[in-house]
């Protein structure tokens, strides 16, 4: 796959080439579409990415690499945890009202480093030190939330956390929570599997198509 445009897909439209792009990726059958010198010409005069990416800073969970995109595409905004700062939400507004991209992804992976250090701070009663411990502490609520409803489990707390991201996104900022609520933005929370490479939708504001790894 040389060049394609998918600037101006619709929620709906934008989910799955996100889906079919890692079915590819998941297949080791990669297109690595939009990575080559014409394409970084076009795209010199301004961009047009067709969905937004939010997730954890892990090296192992590169976006473009995992959703088989190239230069234009997506746009990417990390953190470890992928916690939520104001920083964020204003990169995610940028992406949202100035890009006009129509989807949110939240990312969560599982054994993520960030949430297994925020159990281990509040099993030991002890606190990290540095911006490590803010980091900890963003994580804070999510771990004892997802512990109150019975998920102990590290890959289930990153699950839940993936979810409680993507419904405070639009609660935090007006202008998302606008968009989401009059159909022109979509947010949908997935998990991402180390060993498979594999994404699963974990919740969604659309319907979510079938996409058939085989
Ligand atoms: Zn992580």
């Amino acid at each position: 796959m040389g060049e394609t445009d998918d600037s101006g897909l619709d929620a709906a439209g934008s989910l799955a080439e996100l889906l079919e792009g890692n079915r590819r990726f998941v297949l080791g059958d990669a297109a690595h579409p939009n990575q080559d010198v014409h394409r970084r010409a076009t795209l010199a005069g301004g961009q047009r990415p067709f969905a937004l990416i939010f997730g954890c800073a892990d090296s192992r969970v590169a976006a473009e690499i995992i959703f088989d995109r190239g230069l234009g595409d997506l746009f990417v905004v990390r953190t470890a945890g992928h916690v939520v700062d104001n920083a964020v939400l204003g990169s995610i507004e940028f992406g949202v009202e100035v890009l006009e991209i129509p989807l949110v992804i939240v990312l969560g992976h599982d054994s993520c480093g960030a949430v297994k250090a925020t159990m281990e701070a509040h099993d030991s009663g002890r606190m990290p030190s540095g911006y490590l411990r803010t980091v900890v502490e963003m994580l804070s609520s999510s771990v004892i939330g997802a512990r109150q409803h019975g998920h102990g489990e590290i890959n289930e707390i990153v699950a839940e956390h993936s979810v409680q991201v993507a419904q405070q996104l639009p609660e935090r900022s007006s202008s998302i929570g606008r968009r989401v609520a009059d159909g022109r933005l979509a947010i949908v929370a997935m998990e991402y599997a180390l060993s498979d490479g594999a994404v699963r939708v974990l919740s969604s504001t659309i319907a979510t198509p079938d996409v058939q790894i085989a």
